[in-house]
């Protein structure tokens, strides 16, 4: 399946190709709200469930192998992980903690939602958070619960389907209306959904566009 979106010219496609050609580097994991970066460099971020195909994104999206599990060693996984973007570090991209994994200890689940909770909530850097969901299972219950956290603290958001080379076309397309009804209901929701895989690297041009868009100013 393409990509196209009415909302990408060619040259927000450039841009997004040349903010993703320069380096990303590895800043810094912060637990403590305290600890996020000062510098007001605007920031994207990525969330989702765990096994949602974050890492594989980000690194397919940076064209670094091992870029998002650098981070990734035991006792890591519950930061946000920030990373600086672009030949002049432009902005950040912020690598959020997986939710929904099942042998997370409740006392940890609740460590995670104060931290995100709180980082939603004063984060003005945060241009767009980019929601990823699993092209073959469409939206949780926890994903709900991760779109009520962005709406309540009016942080736009933007759905990314995930592993889009898995279903069929026409599941896709089923999905990815179903997704889009859901987001109807969702105030902070952006209405488009894109469609991508790390596998194929279908998708990831308009992901860069956006990440571009939504940080550096542009976005729709
Ligand atoms: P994370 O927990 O969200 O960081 O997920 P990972 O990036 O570790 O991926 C979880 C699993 O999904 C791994 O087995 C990946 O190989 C697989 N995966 C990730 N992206 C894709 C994709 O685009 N297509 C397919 N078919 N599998 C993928």
């Amino acid at each position: 399946m393409t990509n196209e979106s009415p909302s990408f010219s060619s040259a927000d496609i450039a841009r997004g190709e040349a903010l993703f050609k320069g380096p990303c580097v590895f800043a810094k994991g912060v637990t403590r709200i305290e600890d996020l970066p000062a510098d007001g460099r605007p920031e994207v971020a990525f969330a989702g469930r765990s096994n949602v195909g974050k890492s594989s994104l980000i690194n397919a999206l940076t064209g670094q192998k091992a870029l998002a599990r650098v981070s990734v060693t035991p006792g890591r996984t519950r930061e946000l992980n920030y990373f600086t973007l672009g030949k002049q570090g432009e902005l950040y991209l912020v690598d959020m903690p997986g939710y929904g994994y099942a042998r997370a200890a409740k006392s940890e689940i609740k460590g995670w939602t104060r931290l995100i909770r709180d980082y939603l909530r004063g984060r003005r850097e945060l241009k767009r958070a980019f929601l990823l969901i699993d092209a073959r299972h469409g939206i949780k219950p926890n994903d709900i619960e991760t779109m009520k956290l962005l709406d309540e603290a009016a942080v736009s958001y933007q759905v990314v389907l995930t592993k889009a080379d898995k279903p069929k076309a026409t599941e896709l397309a089923d999905i990815q209306a179903k997704v889009e009804a859901t987001l109807a209901k969702h105030p902070a929701a952006y209405p488009v959904v894109l469609t991508t895989s790390a596998r194929t690297g279908s998708g990831l041009p308009e992901l860069r566009a956006a990440v571009a868009a939504s940080a550096l100013g542009g976005a729709p």
